[in-house]
């Protein structure tokens, strides 16, 4: 099955899904595993994750353990970190709700904000005490390790509390799990900074995590939109006024991957702004990337000096829907809007104002949506559709160039090396002799290798009716380990060192030891070439034709028995180059043996390359 990728912006896909093989592999960013590596990569998960993930969807009860001190030493680094910012979030969380100063400072903001109890133990808010060390010293009576809690950014190097009377935020990957903290300090002290927030770690990359999202996705995906704000207390005010689609940037203009994790669950994007225009121009900034992705954003501009928190409980539910519905402006409509405001009549502002635009409206990879944006903007800035449109149609071809010169890059880099020319000495007459390129298949070693290997993997176990009773492996190990010094590629090498030490062993091979091997070359390389572009493809674009193209799993052993004659001119190309510089290079002997020899080895690889040929041809 094909699709577009999940893991990169494509517009013809290249994703592809073997059910049968329970794998996936993507043909543009190279991206491939099993189905549990899928949801490793794709949910952002370490490998228990994964399965705890995949049990709870399909409904499978996991047995679980409590974690002791023992069993958390040796845990996985990130399960590790995970489970000290579980511990933070608790004792913030007694903080707030248990201590005096916790209830008279953080639960009193909270409250005087409007959140309900409900909100606060569902967002798991709390409060860091002002006092420098309890926190940390807790953990570390608690037997937590104090790399992991610095790592995490909850101790400091001096081994004291990171936060220090802030009231906490946690925020949640998309599994639900408290990645980071972000601190808002209460007090009007200049020289510490509004808020605070962990720093990046194994387990937080602030570029991919929105705040709220794990709360906010079921929303997202009913309403088909996201509601994107700024602050912590925006999102909270909204999602407890019953807008649960929402979440925030928190702090950082919106990055790619933030949009693609929403891509995930909406095409539509909804941006509200507050603020003044040059803070709204800088993040606008990033957001022609909003564009590229062919998302439909939409833009709000709230009514001067409000925030969406207290916009929110100005006007209700209601009338805070309806004015978004009512004041929300596609991006390049926003753009112009924005920039021109701030031009004025200044032509010379005004003229870069239409090459901004004109370059976020090139991004568009809908030709229609570029159309309408092309009216629209022509008719906003008074000028001809005619020459927009050509303006348009520049940047295109510039960004189209672009991509060829990329293409051809790419081209040129495979295409090297796979023209063989073969000169070669007649050892009678002493001639040189060229065996035409047309004659011999032109497959260079990478090539052969890799078929060789796609082959093995994939039809290890089937029989090969040509040779009797024999399975594919059967047939092709005891050939390759031969000469399995030929292999110049580690991982093709590795592999079949390990299917030779499974046949020796008299054991069964099969295509699932491969993906699921220990070592994560043999697996990667297994699941890469099991649907591997090669297979169908890539004999094409060589301008050579195999009847066994379209469907290699039916043509196995086609596949198997040419894949095997394919090496075997190799190691014969080799042979005879060897045996020919030695009779070269060795004039006083008798050489009548090795140039027996030698035509020989150049009569089986006549042989082979005129079988090859016929099958080629
Ligand atoms: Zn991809």
């Amino acid at each position: 099955m094909m699709g577009l990728c999940p893991f990169h912006d494509e517009k013809t896909p290249s994703f592809t899904v073997s059910p049968a093989k329970g794998i996936y592999k993507c043909f543009g960013c190279g991206k491939s595993g099993t189905s549990v590596g899928f949801i490793m990569e794709h949910e952002n998960l370490s490998y228990p994750e994964a399965l705890k993930y995949l049990a709870n969807k399909y409904n499978i009860t996991v047995e679980e353990r409590e974690v002791s001190p023992e069993d958390r030493a040796v845990l996985q680094l990130t399960d590790a970190l995970h489970i000290v910012n579980n511990f933070a979030a608790e004792h913030f969380t007694k903080n707030l709700l248990e201590t005096d100063e916790g209830k008279a400072v953080g639960l009193s903001y909270f409250k005087e904000r409007g959140f309900r109890q409900h909100t606060l133990d569902q967002w798991q808010l709390g409060f860091a005490m002002s006092s420098g060390k309890a926190f940390t010293n807790l953990a570390l009576e608690k037997q937590y390790n104090l790399e992991h809690l610095q790592k995490l950014g909850l101790s400091t190097q001096y081994e004291s509390d990171f936060f220090k009377s802030r009231v906490i935020f946690p925020i949640h990957n998309l599994s639900g799990k408290i990645v980071a903290f972000a601190g808002r300090m209460l007090s009007k002290d200049k020289n510490q900074p509004k808020y605070l927030n962990s720093p990046e770690s194994e387990i937080y990359n602030k570029r991919k995590i929105l705040y709220g999202f794990y709360f906010a996705k079921t929303a997202i995906r009913k309403a088909d939109e996201c509601i994107v704000v700024e602050g912590y207390t925006d999102v909270l005010t909204l999602f407890q006024g019953g807008v649960e689609n929402v979440v925030a940037s928190s702090g950082t203009s919106f990055t790619v991957d933030q949009i693609r994790l929403i891509k995930r669950f909406t095409d539509n994007i909804k941006i509200i702004y507050d603020g003044d225009p040059a803070g709204i121009k800088a993040a606008l900034r990033g957001l022609d990337l909003v564009l590229a992705e062919n998302m439909d954003v939409r833009l709000v501009l709230l009514p001067k000096d409000e925030d969406p928190d207290s916009f929110f409980k100005k006007s209700g539910q209601d009338a805070f829907s309806k004015y978004l519905d009512e004041n929300a402006k596609d991006f390049i409509d926003f753009k112009t809007t924005l920039l021109l405001s701030e031009a004025g009549n200044d032509p010379i502002k005004r003229s870069h104002v239409l090459r901004d635009i004109v370059s976020s409206i090139a991004l568009i990879p809908d030709a229609i949506k570029r159309a309408m944006y092309v009216k629209q903007t022509s008719s906003k800035m008074e000028i001809e559709e005619a020459i927009l449109i050509a303006e348009v149609e520049k940047d295109l071809q510039k960004l189209k160039k672009e991509q060829q010169q990329q293409y051809h890059r790419e081209k040129l880099r495979e295409d090297r090396n796979n023209f063989v020319t073969e000169v070669i000495v007649n050892p009678e007459d002493g001639q040189v002799e060229m065996i035409p390129t047309t004659t011999l298949p032109k497959i260079n070693d990478e090539h052969q290798e890799r078929d060789l290997v796609r082959i093995l993997i994939t039809s290890c176990d089937l029989m090969l009716e040509k040779n009797g009773d024999v399975t594919v492996h059967e047939y092709l190990i005891p050939f390759v380990e031969e000469n399995i010094d030929f292999l110049a590629n580690k991982a093709y090498k590795k592999i079949f060192e390990f299917a030779i030490s499974k046949y020796k062993a008299s054991q069964k091979i099969a295509f699932k030891d491969f993906i699921h091997h220990e070592d994560a070359d043999i697996r990667d390389t297994a699941v890469d070439l099991s649907i591997s572009k090669y297979a169908f493809a890539n004999w094409e674009e060589k301008g050579i034709f195999l009847q066994t193209q379209q469907m290699p799993e039916e043509n196995f052993k086609k596949d198997c028995y040419e894949s095997i004659l394919r090496f075997r001119l190799r190691v014969l190309k080799k042979e005879i180059n060897e045996l020919e510089k030695m009779i070269l290079e060795n004039s006083d002997e008798d050489k009548t043996i090795d140039i027996k020899v030698l035509q020989q080895l150049l009569n089986e690889r006549n042989e082979i390359a005129k079988e090859l040929t016929q099958i080629v041809l």
